[in-house]
């Protein structure tokens, strides 16, 4: 499949290419151009000359390309779902709703256009001022391989309703539903440049962009450690940032909580999407009243769970995304147990056997008596792993989830209003759910603090973060 610049399909300036490959099987399943800095350059100056056809818009002509878009997807999302699953490895119905998603999220920007209205502020004698919002120019969206196709979303969609023309980076183990999708929004209308896809490696395809002087801003979703890379690169031409850098998040059971869908949620929360979720439930913390039966009924849910191939009906979990990643969580298992810091309760290894061995699978884990230092509780552990440590009281449970470098979500399990009260008074995270965990809908801000990021997408706050204020003074 090819990159998408100035809304003609390209090759790389040096006709080298990605393969694609099925995490789940090893085949091959496309491949894309190996984009260079001539790429980007060429996607950057196809934005920046289409800004102006596009920022001349109205919101609503803007908003009714997504809408169009949103239509669009939904028509094809069985196609797009399938090829979601063979790049990413996710089971089919997870990438329906990934892809649904997305539209989802188009349709809600459509939705609110007209939104980022400015204000009037009034002076009296000294006059009048207007402040309208405008779009900032040429942004940069740079997209990580766990959830491209909601994360493609969550960047385009209110980008492109504000004004501005996007150049997209997508992950090179992920880059082809991000094109099917950026065609799609070119057949629901999108200007010729106003979304251009550069694909290739983040090292040089990505670090360009982000250096580039036209380059106003840049959306990064992906590790901290790039993140802070990104930052330091786009500081010299002082570019506004976004960037949502992954979490530890906390679930917190309290003895009066539902079991039964504490249980669900534990196993939704860390299992979905194989775990390689920025918000997934990282750390479980159990009353003590309540963690026997908690960890008698999770135990046998997670050994029931099926992994296999994405495609195949009945999967719970798929494989993990690459071959990085499966060494990523078996040597973070490898230490767990090497440096006696807990005990496996289920799984702790990678799946073996015909119907595994070209795939990249890891049996979904449970992990219990987690010393108070592990690096299980410091990390990000981004798999099919959850570490599991008993608690006394609400106190405890608070000062072991604040004990943490991320703060993206977490959640508290509960009836009582006053634990939920102090929960979300006292717990450090951009998000906390009550009784769910992971539920992110368009309307609702997305984004932590602490190393978990700075910025919020999602919700009609994410259009401040593309817009920025331009005043009229009317000195009377
Ligand atoms: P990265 O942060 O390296 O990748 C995310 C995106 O950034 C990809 O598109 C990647 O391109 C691009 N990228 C990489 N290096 C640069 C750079 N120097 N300049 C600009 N863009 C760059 O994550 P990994 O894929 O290496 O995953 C490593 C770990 O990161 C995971 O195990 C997980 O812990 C965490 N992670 C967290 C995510 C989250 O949602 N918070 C999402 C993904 C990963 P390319 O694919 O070509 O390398």
């Amino acid at each position: 499949m090819d990159m998408l610049i100035n809304g003609i399909a390209a090759t790389a300036a040096d006709k080298t290419w990605i393969e694609v490959t099925n995490p789940a099987t090893g085949e091959y399943v496309d491949r894309v151009p190996r984009g260079s800095e001539e790429d980007v350059n060429a996607a950057v100056e196809a934005a920046d000359a289409a800004f102006g056809v596009w920022s001349e818009k109205t919101t609503r002509d803007r908003g009714l390309v997504l809408y169009r878009a949103a239509e669009l997807i939904r028509r094809d999302h069985k196609d797009l779902a399938e090829i979601l699953t063979r790049e990413q490895g996710k089971p089919i119905r997870e990438s329906t709703d990934e892809v649904r998603g997305c539209a989802n999220i188009f349709e809600y920007y459509a939705s609110i256009a007209g939104l980022p209205a400015g204000e009037t502020v009034t002076l009296g004698k000294a006059g009048d001022c207007l402040v309208t919002r405008v779009p900032l120019g040429v942004c940069a969206a740079i997209i990580p391989w766990n959830m491209p196709v909601l994360i493609m979303g969550w960047k385009a969609g209110p980008a492109l309703l504000a004004g501005n023309s996007l150049v997209l980076k997508p992950a090179s183990t992920t880059p082809l539903t991000n094109l099917r999708i950026a065609g799609l929004l070119k057949d629901a209308g999108l200007p010729h440049g106003v979304l251009n896809v550069v694909t290739g490696p983040g090292e040089t395809v990505g670090a360009a962009l982000v250096k580039h002087p036209r380059v106003k801003k840049i959306s990064f979703t992906g590790d901290c450690a790039t993140g802070h890379r990104i930052r330091e690169m786009a500081q010299d031409h002082l570019k506004t940032l976004t960037l949502e850098l992954g979490g530890s998040d906390p679930m917190i059971v309290m003895a009066d909580a539902d079991i039964p869908k504490a249980v669900e949620g534990a196993l939704r929360g860390r299992f979905y999407n194989a775990g390689q979720i920025c918000t997934a439930v990282k750390r479980l913390y159990l009353h003590e009243k309540i963690a026997e039966e908690f960890m008698r009924l999770l135990t046998a849910k997670v050994e029931g769970l099926s992994v296999g191939n994405g495609l195949s009906p009945g999967t719970d979990m798929g494989p993990l995304n690459s071959a990085e990643q499966l060494g990523r969580i078996s040597s973070v298992i490898h230490e767990t147990t090497e440096r006696e810091e807990g005990t496996i309760r289920a799984g702790g290894c990678p799946l073996t056997g015909s119907a595994y061995e070209k795939g990249f699978f890891y049996t979904p884990t449970l992990i219990t008596d987690v010393a108070p230092d592990a690096a299980l509780l410091s990390n990000e552990i981004f798999g099919p792993v959850l570490p599991v440590v008993t608690v006394p009281d609400l106190g405890a449970a608070i000062r072991e989830a604040n004990h943490s470098k991320y703060g993206l979500g977490a959640s508290v399990w509960t009836k009582d209003l006053a634990t939920v009260k102090q929960v979300y008074q006292e717990v450090n995270a951009g998000i906390i759910w009550v009784n769910r965990h992971l539920t992110v809908p368009p309307e609702v801000p997305f984004g932590g603090t602490k190393e978990s990021g700075m910025g919020r997408e999602n919700g009609s706050k994410a259009l401040d973060s593309y817009t920025q204020t331009k005043t009229l003074y009317l000195g009377w």
